[in-house]
């Protein structure tokens, strides 16, 4: 019998499991696979800041979470022995013409206005800050951000967890959410039944499957084609990253992951031929000398997008039973938020940002809609 039952060794799972751990539970992992190996693993780790004006409910999770990665990934190497090798260098958003320039004349005074400390770079400063990108770059814009290596992160959360204890189990499928009247009793698994008095579905892209589980939330899984290509001939400082895709994320190990596209295709997990033009052709009209470039990876991966966009945290219709979902193309981003909301809410503690917005149960009654092509495609690149 354990305190809490987390599904899904995911990015969210195992920081929900280290957050309820801290708060003094009794914490069981349960894992299909291996933990950090779907959607946590295929991302490119971009960590993209909200401005301080921006009232949104992502962006408030996304500010908290910028202010918790730092001590996070202090505490992580310590306890872990792993660096996630976290960097906050910038962003860079660069434009192909004079159109796309003055689009982003606007998008500075915008992100100003909303108090983000941002800046237009035009001409040869532009090379000055990225020497190796195209001439044909005619200006950019530098906004603050960073990067964290995610597969070091996920082995990170999981080395921390098994030291201080978690009991993870791996290659375990949580199927049906057991109950007792109106309230949570346990979990079955394809290795057995375990009880907790608290549940949380932290299952990504497969959160909407299991039995037991309500409201039945509407995530549905995005497929992002990503690779990556040896840039230590024609290195990037920072990220770089179009207004929508595809960006550039220069890793500490000389790797450069070039991510991504966005399509509905079922749990198809294919790496295609057009995936793979385009981004390469996007990639070398970006930096011309990644011509050259070794290709050294190419992998996929689901995002777990929600109908509306936002994640889904918060209590479902069942008394202990709570989700952490729907992160869709920025998960790791607001990561260590979620966590912190979510184990307040478990605890009954104050919230560190408003709940509402995320709450599980704006689905209940609701049809789902099970053709996620339909959906609003998420705006924006800015995971
Ligand atoms: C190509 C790509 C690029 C991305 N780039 C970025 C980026 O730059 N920045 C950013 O912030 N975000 C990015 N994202 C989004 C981010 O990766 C995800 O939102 C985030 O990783 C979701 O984490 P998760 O833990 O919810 O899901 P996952 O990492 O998918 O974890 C869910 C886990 O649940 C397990 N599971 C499922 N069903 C069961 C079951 N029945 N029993 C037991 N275990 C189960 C799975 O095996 C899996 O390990 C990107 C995503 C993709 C695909």
């Amino acid at each position: 019998m354990s305190d809490a039952i987390v599904i899904g060794g995911g990015v969210i799972g195992l920081l929900c499991a280290r957050e309820l751990r801290l708060a003094g539970l009794d914490v069981t992992l349960v894992e299909r696979d291996r933990p950090g190996k779907q959607a946590s693993w295929a991302s490119a780790g971009i960590l993209s800041v909200a401005p301080p004006l921006d009232a949104s409910p992502a962006a408030s999770l996304k500010r908290l979470s910028a202010e918790l990665y730092p001590g996070l990934v202090a505490a992580l190497r310590e306890e872990s022995g792993v660096d996630p090798e976290y960097t906050w260098s910038g962003h860079l958003v660069p434009a192909m013409d004079d159109g796309e320039a003055d689009d982003l004349v606007a998008l500075v005074e915008h992100d100003r206005r909303r108090g983000l400390e941002t800046e237009l770079v035009t001409g040869p400063a532009v090379r000055q800050l990225e020497p190796v990108l195209a001439p044909s770059v005619v200006a950019a814009q530098l906004r603050p951000g960073g990067q964290i290596d995610n597969r070091r992160l996920c082995r990170a959360l999981e080395l921390a967890e098994r030291h201080a204890g978690t009991s993870l189990m791996y290659g375990v499928a949580a199927t049906e959410v057991l109950r007792q009247g109106g309230r949570v009793t346990g979990l079955r698994t394809l290795a057995g039944e375990f009880r907790a008095p608290v549940i949380v579905n932290a299952a990504g892209s497969w959160s909407g499957q299991l039995r037991g589980c309500e409201p039945p939330v509407p995530v549905a899984p995005q497929r992002g084609e990503i690779l990556a290509l040896d840039h230590s001939a024609s290195p990037l400082r920072r990220v770089v990253t179009r207004p929508f895709d595809p960006y550039l994320v220069p890793r500490v190990d000389g790797r450069l992951v070039v991510g991504a596209t966005r399509k509905y295709v079922g749990y198809d997990g294919s790496f295609t031929a057009g995936g793979m033009a385009w981004l390469l052709n996007e990639a070398i009209g970006l930096v011309p000398a990644l011509a050259d470039a070794p290709v050294v990876e190419t992998w996929t991966g689901f995002r777990p997008n929600s109908p509306d966009g936002l994640p889904i945290i918060g209590r479902g219709e069942l008394e202990g039973l709570f989700f952490a979902t729907g992160h869709g193309p920025s998960g790791i981003a607001p990561a260590p938020g979620t966590a912190r909301l979510l184990v307040a809410l478990v605890e009954g503690g104050s919230l560190p940002v408003p709940a509402e917005p995320f709450a599980p149960l704006r689905f209940a009654n609701r049809p789902v809609d099970v053709d996620s092509r339909s959906w609003r495609i998420q705006g924006g690149h800015r995971v």
